[in-house]
């Protein structure tokens, strides 16, 4: 078998790996995921190159999860002649139809937001290209074939398959591949290992990561292979802290977060906090579509969650008067969000305050001191998120400097990725070293730090970290 790295090759973003050789007498060519570049200055060209195969020659795709990094250029894929399945689990299926057509609309969306600006001159430079739109999305979402965690199945003879559950975000798996190599007598076994996106191994919604006793071959992710993650705890005292504080001088509290998962744990968190007693009676609101949709799929998937996050939902549904949640959904509710003057604990998207409905909601309520804004996601350079976290005076919010009189509050501690010793408790799962190990889906000092520490602690030899285009013999 040969591996490509296509994408997240010294990187976060952009996952796709091709996987060839004979099998079974056959030449076989696979891919594992297939996600969009995202952030930085060359991701909208990398998105827009063909791909470096032929699609329509793969006989399938594995997808490990649904996050668009993943999935992301899987209609473009299926556009460019690639008709073949797409598995990955249940969850994901559903996941990807919502964040599917959500990527399409918003591609579009900023294609004519930019050609109306080119008509008033206001353009300058090359229009944003829309990948795919609705019609491709619909095309791809047809061709995925769920299998849940745990079961073997065999996509092409000579290949098998196993999903396992990565604790990441609802669906994400790891993908455990057993391939039977024809060059060697007799035909003999690798096993490859993808591990997607590895979740913490504190869980807290999620699951911690299953363990994989035996691999080959291990691509494995390195988000956080660089730094360790606050714990629970501290993240419990930063929230009463701040919650109990504002609400206690009759402010509002405004948490920007991503529609996926992080969402659902500040909602989880806030109703752990209520039930001890930590915090009292609140009024939540989560103003997103995607938020409230995922929201409600998350209830509906409810055997996927860490058990005490199971608890956590029954007893919200047996309690709902102690936090009253309300899923917003059409932009008249949303806007009426904006007149009310305390009390309220809102949740938006998107995560790093740069577009979606939270702006509203900061613009309303950033110019006021009695009001909070707690940031709980990574937040990307260049992005409101980041002026916040670092005590800008004012923001551009709608074309106006607003004032940030509000107290802003990062807290840490909450993440769907495994930290550095997280990792190293998942790859210590491996009851002997694989024959061979990639660093992948990392910014290279994170790659190089979990690189470093994967030769030095677990005394693994064979650790690569795979530039973008170059192939492996496996
Ligand atoms: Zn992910």
């Amino acid at each position: 078998m040969q591996i490509r790295f296509l994408g997240a090759a010294g990187e976060v973003t952009g996952s796709q790996y091709l996987c060839e050789g004979v099998v079974a007498g056959e030449r076989r060519r696979f891919l594992v995921d297939c996600g969009l570049f995202q952030g930085g200055r060359d991701a909208h060209d990398k998105n827009e190159q063909g791909f470096a195969f032929d699609p329509a020659s793969l006989d399938f795709v594995v997808l490990t999860h649904a996050h668009l990094d993943h999935s992301g250029l899987l209609p473009r894929l299926c556009a460019a002649g690639f008709r073949g399945p797409i598995y990955t689990t249940a969850a994901s299926l559903e996941l990807l139809k919502i964040l599917l057509p959500d990527s399409a609309h918003l591609q579009t969306a900023d294609r004519e937001r930019a050609e109306r600006r080119l008509e008033k001159g206001r353009w300058h430079g090359e229009l944003p290209t829309v990948l795919y739109g609705m019609d491709e999305v619909q095309t791809t979402l047809q061709q995925v074939r769920p299998f849940n965690y745990g079961l073997t199945f065999q996509p092409v003879p000579g290949i098998l398959v196993r999903f396992h559950n990565a604790g990441h975000i609802l669906g994400a798996a790891i993908a455990v591949i057993d391939v039977a190599i024809d060059q060697v007598t007799p035909s003999k076994t690798r096993r490859l290992v993808f591990s997607g996106d590895i979740g913490p191994s504190g869980p807290f919604m999620m699951p911690a990561p299953e363990l994989i006793p035996h691999a080959d071959v291990l691509v494995v992710e390195s988000t956080y292979g660089d730094r360790l993650h606050k714990t629970m705890e501290q993240t419990r005292d930063e929230m009463v802290e701040v919650v109990t504080h504002t609400l206690r001088h009759g402010g509002n509290i405004v948490i920007p977060a991503f529609a996926v998962g992080r969402t659902q744990e500040v909602l989880l968190l806030l109703a752990e906090l209520v039930r001890i007693k930590r915090l009292p009676h609140l009024n939540v609101f989560i103003d997103s579509p995607m938020a409230t949709a995922v929201t409600q799929l998350t209830a509906h998937f409810r055997d996927a969650l860490e058990e005490e996050a199971q608890d956590m939902l029954a007893w919200h549904e047996a309690h709902p008067e102690a936090l009253r949640l309300r899923l917003v959904s059409d932009v008249e509710e949303s806007k009426s969000l904006n007149l009310i003057r305390g009390g309220a604990i809102i949740i938006s998207a998107s995560g790093m305050c740069e577009g979606g409905r939270v702006v509203h909601h900061l613009y309303n309520n950033l110019p006021h001191q009695q009001n909070a804004v707690i940031i709980t996601g990574f937040q990307a350079r260049g992005t409101t998120g980041r002026q916040l976290v670092e005590k800008a005076r004012t923001v551009r919010l709608f074309g106006r400097e607003v004032p940030v009189n509000a107290s802003v509050h990062t807290v840490g501690g909450l993440s769907a990725h495994a930290d550095q010793s997280g990792l190293l408790t998942w790859l210590g799962g491996f009851a002997s070293p694989p024959e061979k190990v990639f660093v992948v889906h990392g910014e290279p000092d994170a790659s190089n730090k979990l690189a470093e520490a994967m030769r030095n602690r677990l005394g693994w030899k064979h650790v690569t970290i795979p530039e973008r285009g170059t192939s492996f013999l496996c």
